[in-house]
């Protein structure tokens, strides 16, 4: 179907006469040139927090940049991080924050160098957005809202002229001779020397991540590690659990139950879901649970809901609130450690009515009920995959990619940043700080 341009600059399909036709046809050629005579030294795939940063880097030293997005508006993920209040950064030294990305967690060591979180609070503070870490540790806007980040990079990228034109996929990026010469989206090609990939992986495929970068990577030669996916709440057996939905609980001890695995060990805050666990804890554990699912089927847990209390601890908490109440009920008693709905289904699950005073329980079934207190069983069977993973583990090789300047290894004027790359680190703003680091540097662009 042929679009043909109105005398109002709309667009509307149909036939015309031959006359119309030609001069549409003409109207039509001399919009798309004046589109496309733009020359541009860098384009960037994908408007999230490292493709945003990097197009606003490059263009502060002068290039002209045109960022591409393919849905309809900017920075949907960003938009949804922290819950809506997007942990950007903590407080880390640059050493720590590496270890905790593990072993390739040196890659990053040029790019927090040009660019870390000192750097990243000032940047944000230059362009009108505050920061704070309530917690001593994690890094927010003081306004609890990802929406002033985007704001304030938008209105950024529009002083610097940054073109952005959403819905725009790319499709294909143009390489000759090994040198970048531009990408081809399903409606136009736009041309430059340099191309940054900052397309995200997998995880909530709504917000824009659908692994496109790697299939454009691997077009032009590079290798795509295994992908997993990481950082997601995680489904249990037990269907008391949904009883106890939302009730959020701090400093949770987890361990693995497994024979060859006790060693596997997490401590942190958890939320009960419908059907199984989410919260930082969890969302950190999961990555070390996913190749256990795979193995064993499914994972049994023990959880310690009473901040690390054991089970002598428990025992003499219960006898002390006992003496100073003796006639309330054993769930008023255990309440005193935990919500009302998880203390109601620990004393289901000892046999004990959770009304029944201290006096009317049988001694088996007290020692049932402070064993499990102490340590609580839970059997992780699954996950929702990649479409509730946070962070995709895997990505693009590193062994490809110039951790000096983001660029690759395999074709000159190509860079990565972000997500698309195989590092995936814990929850606390580690994953932001990377994207928002890596942006940086890839946009300080080679030539
Ligand atoms: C719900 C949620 C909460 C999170 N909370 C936090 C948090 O509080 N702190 C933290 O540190 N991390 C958090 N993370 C992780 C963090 O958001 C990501 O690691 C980070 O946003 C990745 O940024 P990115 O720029 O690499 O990719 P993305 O933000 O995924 O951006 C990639 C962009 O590229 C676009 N795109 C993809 N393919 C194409 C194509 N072919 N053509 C054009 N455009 C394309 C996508 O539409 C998207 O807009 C969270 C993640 C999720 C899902």
């Amino acid at each position: 179907m042929l679009h043909f341009v109105r005398n109002d600059g709309h667009c509307e399909e149909g036939r015309r006469s031959n006359l119309s036709f030609t001069r549409s046809l003409i109207l039509l050629i001399a919009e798309k040139a004046t589109d496309l005579s733009v020359k541009y030294d860098l384009i960037v795939i994908g408007s999230g927090a490292s493709g945003m940063m990097s197009a606003i880097i490059s263009a502060r030293a002068g290039k002209k940049v045109l960022l591409l997005e393919k849905l309809p508006q900017i920075a949907s993920k960003l938009k949804a991080t922290g819950g809506g209040r997007c942990n950007l950064t903590n407080t880390l030294s640059n050493e720590e924050f590496m270890r905790q990305f593990g072993r390739d967690g040196r890659f990053m060591q040029d790019a927090l160098g040009a660019f870390d979180s000192t750097a990243l609070v000032s940047f944000f503070a230059q362009i009108g957005v505050e920061t704070h870490a309530p917690d001593g540790f994690r890094i927010f806007p003081t306004s609890h809202s990802a929406l002033t980040i985007i704001l304030a990079l938008e209105n950024e990228m529009n002083k610097l002229n940054i073109d952005l034109k959403c819905a725009q996929k790319v499709e294909q990026i143009l390489q000759n001779n090994n040198q970048i010469t531009g990408v081809k989206t399903q409606t136009d090609s736009f041309f430059a020397p340099n191309v940054i990939v900052a397309t995200g992986g997998l995880g909530y495929p709504t917000l824009g991540a659908e692994g496109d970068g790697y299939t454009l990577a691997s077009e032009l030669g590079h290798k795509i590690t295994e992908l997993h996916p990481a950082m997601m709440p995680l489904k249990v057996k037990e269907e008391w659990v949904k009883n106890c939905r939302a009730d959020t609980i701090a400093k949770v001890e987890l361990r693995v139950d497994l024979p060859k695995h006790k060693k596997l060990r997490a401590l942190g805050d958890l939320i009960f879901t419908n059907n199984g666990l989410r919260g930082p804890v969890i969302l950190d554990f999961a990555r070390e649970i996913t190749p256990l699912l795979e193995q064993y089927g499914e994972v049994p847990l023990l959880l310690n809901l009473t901040k690390g209390m054991n089970e002598e601890q428990i025992a003499m908490h219960i006898k002390n609130e006992i003496a100073k109440n003796p006639h309330a009920k054993i769930i008023e008693h255990i309440t005193t450690l935990l919500p009302h709905a998880i203390s109601h289904e620990l004393c289901l699950l000892s046999n004990i009515n959770p009304h029944a005073k201290n006096k009317e329980i049988e001694g088996a079934n007290r020692a049932k009920l402070i064993q499990l207190l102490a340590w609580t069983p839970l059997t992780v069977t699954g996950h929702d995959g990649f479409k509730m993973a946070m962070i995709t583990r895997g990505g693009i090789h590193l062994k490809e990619i110039n951790p000096k300047t983001m660029q690759s290894k395999i074709i000159n004027g190509l860079y990565f940043c972000g997500e698309v790359m195989n590092l995936d680190g814990p929850c606390g703003g580690y994953n932001l700080q990377w994207s928002f680091s890596s942006g940086a540097l890839a946009g300080m662009l080679q030539k």
